[in-house]
């Protein structure tokens, strides 16, 4: 027989997942009801309930797909799109160009709005995008960005894109599958007519749901298609009987996941939104600090950063790879290779949920100084801890 399963311990400090708060593990240990037992029905309405209290909106088609992050992209592309419609993309890193992808495999016409590794969009790319599309007469269905990209630890502000979108008749679709829990999203305030995220980020939950949300006017959308979603299984008219009131048979919800997605809820919403948000930038603040004085340099521009996701340089003549595996032998510590572009060139070492703490911080550049061979890492110590220190 096969050995019994013994997984190690690790501090998750990297591109997600995260740790999981041992009040998530224990929700999973509950016994497994079946997916439309009257407890797990309830449970279901105050998953709805309390995506809505973090997500910031009153959206009804507010609810936990069965997937990853990449099925809520989906979902949202499939179900807003029809073949030969118009979509305009920002494209700032990996899941920027993912979405572009995906929009385009649901027969889209895609504009895209590239720049440069690291950098944000400016909001007046998107309005003459827009603009030159209306001009051709073929005016976009949707705008979509992504707010905190992963890949690079950059963060695009929404907000005048969003009143842009609104101007030119577009949906205004955003990737929160980083940000969400983690800093400022306003879905309602915003005017974001679908997003999507994920668990195992600042939600600190185990990957496997994918929260997703939808304005009026998206359902709307939704319900005018000339044609059915081509995907069965992500097809929100369906899934809707299901999360709805009709509570029709779709596919068999993963209970246990839902569990961990109620309780891991009901520790964002304990700790507040704000508070979360404020323990977030501030650890960011105190992982930089340590950082610019171990010599590191930090890969986006301090206006953009995002407090969850930060990029930082690799220094010349090193092995990015053998700091990395030295980080995980030696001190359980897992942090991010940087992708595409940036691959070999940048470390990505997350602050999300329950990682976001000030021991992490402290016990990452500690880690991080050794395993460059820093002759000392006490200056870096003691410039995260003045920032940790502030009232
Ligand atoms: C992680 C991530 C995704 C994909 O989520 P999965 O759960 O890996 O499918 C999409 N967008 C962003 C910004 C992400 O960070």
């Amino acid at each position: 027989m096969e050995p019994e399963l013994q997984i190690g311990r690790r501090i998750l400090l990297g591109p997600g997942p995260s740790d999981v708060h041992p009040r998530v593990l224990r929700a999973m240990s509950m016994p497994l009801v079946g997916h439309l037992d009257p407890e797990f029905v309830a449970l279901m309405e105050r998953v709805k309930r309390m995506l809505r209290e973090v997500f910031r909106t009153k959206n009804r088609l507010t609810l936990p797909l069965s997937a990853t992050g990449s099925a809520g992209m989906e979902a949202v592309m499939v179900n807003l799109l029809e073949p030969g419609d118009t979509a305009v993309i920002g494209v700032a890193g990996v899941f920027g160009g993912r979405m572009a992808e995906v929009a385009r495999r649901a027969g889209a016409e895609v504009t895209q709005i590239e720049v440069p590794w690291g950098e944000v969009i400016e909001p007046a790319r998107f309005a003459s995008a827009l603009a030159t599309l209306a001009s051709q007469g073929k005016p976009a269905r949707l705008a979509a960005v992504v707010h905190a990209e992963t890949s690079t630890g950059a963060c695009q502000p929404l907000e005048e894109i969003g009143r842009i979108a609104r101007e030119h008749g577009a949906l205004f679709v955003v990737d929160a599958v980083t940000s969400l829990a983690g800093r400022p999203l306003e879905i309602d305030a915003w005017g974001v007519d679908a997003c999507y995220s994920g668990t195992q980020k600042c939600l600190s939950c185990p990957p496997g749901l994918s929260p997703v949300t939808f304005s009026d006017a998206a359902v709307e959308r939704i319900r005018g298609r000339s044609r059915p979603v081509q995907s069965w299984y992500l097809d929100l008219s369906l899934l809707e009987q299901y999360w709805g009131d009709s509570r029709v048979y779709h596919h068999t919800a993963p209970i246990t996941m839902n569990y961990a997605l109620h309780e891991s809820l009901r520790v964002v919403l304990e700790e507040g939104l704000e508070r979360r948000f404020e323990r977030h930038r501030r650890n960011h603040e105190a992982l930089v600090a340590g950082l610019e004085a171990l010599g590191l340099e930090m890969a986006v521009a301090a206006q953009h950063r995002l407090p969850m996701l930060n990029a930082v340089r690799v220094p010349e003549a090193t092995d990015e790879a053998a700091v990395r595996a030295r980080l995980l032998e030696r001190h359980g510590i897992e942090i991010g290779a940087g992708l595409g572009p940036w691959k070999g060139r940048v470390w990505r070492i997350g602050l999300m949920g329950e990682s976001s703490t000030p021991q992490n911080v402290l016990l990452v550049l500690a880690a991080l100084g050794e395993a460059m061979g820093a002759v000392t890492t006490g200056d870096a110590l003691a410039a995260a801890e003045q920032v940790l220190a502030r009232p």
